[in-house]
């Protein structure tokens, strides 16, 4: 911290007396902050591959509780010396634009008195994490988290589903009063901080502080309508043929996840060889520069895949911001879902070597580029990368079974989407409801987007299905961020069945545009319209649903 000091003194006391000056000055700020980043995201990955590592846990804290806190004042200290800058406005906006934007953003909602009711809320926020985490049940003889049930309902005996399913619900609904009391903490604490900032509600607050310049709570709400429109219908003609499939006349809870033809789950590799090796012929058949990037980070050993004892769970994609090169961990199951997350992370990791070719300054150590587009990266590997799986991991019938899933899972995604952001609309724009009121309102937004699933004698259940989706705690409106992308991703997948090639070229033309554009230009970049609407959305749900037949049912 001492070196860092210094290093930070000097920025805060150069003097600026010129357009140059200031331009220099904003690059080694970038510098300091890559730097510092990457020593925060090399501990987190050490501390995240070898969590009995003792040296690697400390110092990733040693990073949080020690460097991390005084990082933020000292950057504070320098935002606002360049928003007093008066050369701010003679930058040039193709480089600078966008981040001045944020970075006057940030200061005009900054309020000191906020800065303890935020150190509040990541209490709460811990609390939350606790609670659920400490959420677990004894099945088949083991101790199991309530994310590791979720297996269980892929399981073809029907009674294993429900037997599974009402043991994971009961535990967490053992917990309900003590989140419904979490919340009303969290969103208290959240109406002070948006009114001391001179917001009339948290939401038209959450709009500035996540920098969402191109679009409104309007636009969202549109969005929840045009989802309710064409999603819906298709996510519950899904759902009819699945009833169908399986034989069964009403749809449970627990019959969501299971194959609606009764098979066991697709197996599309046996070791981690047989994933990068797979991975390598599809991104192969995608894209030869890309195709490049993927060797890299074999032969840099920028993967780590396996599931091992003292692994982390979970799956990440992080950057070393100071060598501008990617990271991929994940516990890989042998399971068709893995291959969708590597080429998920794929998909960002190629972000990161795009922005490196290109040289753009990396403000706030990359992590500038607006969600609703970099999940665009990601998404899009994670769908395109389906149309070349035979041969690489499938057999024919295997690979359209994956597609299927794919396809019916963002179709489900979208829907979902619509729900949580609906419901938290509503949470933060009437701050002063009371739990029945909130169950009500949850109640009706669930049942707006839902599948044909009933929850008769399960009626608790549903009330409290909210408080199983940490982001409604922990990241608030988190979450609109992947209908946007799915959007982006659908449309650059529909190109790329149409024509390869030029998909392909503007997809990584806008992605080597970073953080430096807005989003409608982004999406205009990789060949889109920035268009959440009704009419685009249709023209998605009516491709999805003739993918989806063409998949179940073979060409
Ligand atoms: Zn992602």
């Amino acid at each position: 911290m001492e070196d860092l000091s210094r290093v930070y003194d000097e920025l805060a006391n150069r003097a600026i007396r010129s357009r140059a000056d200031l331009e220099n000055w904003l690059l080694d700020e970038a510098e300091l902050d890559s730097y510092v980043y990457e020593q925060r995201t090399v501990r987190y990955i050490n501390s995240t591959r070898q969590t009995d590592n003792r040296d690697f846990t400390r110092a990733y804290e040693e990073y949080t509780a020690g460097l991390e806190p005084r990082i933020k004042v000292l950057n504070f200290g320098l935002l606002k010396k360049y928003a007093a800058s008066p050369f701010r406005t003679e930058l040039p906006t193709a480089v600078f634009g966008q981040e001045d934007k944020r970075r006057m953003s940030a200061v005009s909602i900054f309020r000191p008195e906020n800065v303890e009711l935020e150190k509040e809320e990541s209490a709460l926020a811990q609390k939350y994490q606790r609670t659920a985490g400490a959420m677990t049940v004894n099945f088949r003889g083991q101790e199991r988290t309530l994310q590791q049930m979720a297996r269980f309902y892929e399981e073809t005996d029907r009674a294993v589903r429900e037997q599974a399913w009402r043991l994971a619900d009961g535990r967490a609904l053992a917990d309900s009063e003590a989140l419904d009391n979490i919340y009303d903490r969290m969103i208290g604490l959240r109406d002070h901080v948006a009114r001391n900032a001179g917001f009339d509600n948290y939401r038209d607050y959450v709009f500035v502080k996540k920098d969402r310049f191109d679009y409104t709570p309007d636009d969202c709400l549109r969005f929840h309508e045009a989802v309710e429109q064409s999603f819906v219908p298709l996510s519950r003609e899904i759902d009819k043929a699945r009833g169908e499939k399986l034989d069964i006349d009403i749809l449970r809870p627990w019959d969501l996840r299971v194959d609606p033809e009764s098979r066991p789950p697709l197996s599309p590799f046996n070791d981690t060889a047989g994933l990068v090796g797979g991975a390598a012929k599809v991104v192969g058949q995608i894209d030869a520069q890309l195709s490049r990037f993927f060797s890299q980070m074999t032969e840099l050993e920028l993967l780590d895949l396996e599931s091992r004892k003292g692994k982390a769970p979970g799956g990440y994609q992080e950057e070393f911001a100071e060598v501008k090169l990617p990271f991929i961990f994940m516990n890989a199951a042998k399971r068709d879902n893995d291959v969708r997350t590597l080429l998920h992370e794929c998909g960002h990791s190629f972000h990161t070597f795009l922005m490196r070719e290109k040289g753009l300054p990396y403000f706030n150590g990359g992590a500038n580029i607006p969600t609703e587009f970099a999940e665009v990266a990601s998404i899009t590997m994670e769908i395109i990368s389906g149309e070349h799986y035979r041969g690489a991991f499938y057999n024919e019938v295997d690979s359209r079974r994956s597609n299927w899933e794919e396809a019916v899972s963002n179709v489900k995604l979208f829907t979902w989407v619509a729900t949580i952001d609906a419901f938290q609309h509503w949470a933060y724009t009437h701050p002063d409801h009371s739990h029945e009121e909130r169950a009500r309102a949850w109640v009706d937004t669930f049942s707006r987007f839902s599948g044909t699933e009933s929850y008769e004698g399960l009626e608790t259940s549903r009330a409290y299905r909210w408080q199983r989706q940490l982001h409604i705690f922990e990241v608030p409106f988190y979450y609109i961020e992947y209908g946007i992308a799915l959007t982006g991703a659908l449309g650059i997948w529909s190109h790329y069945r149409r024509d390869k090639r030029s998909a392909i070229d503007l997809y990584k033309g806008a992605l080597s545009l970073g953080a430096s554009k807005s989003l409608p230009q982004l999406f205009g970049a990789a060949g889109l319209n920035w268009d959440l609407g009704p009419g685009a959305l249709r023209k998605f749900a009516d491709e999805l649903r003739v993918a989806i037949k063409e998949y179940a049912e073979g060409p």
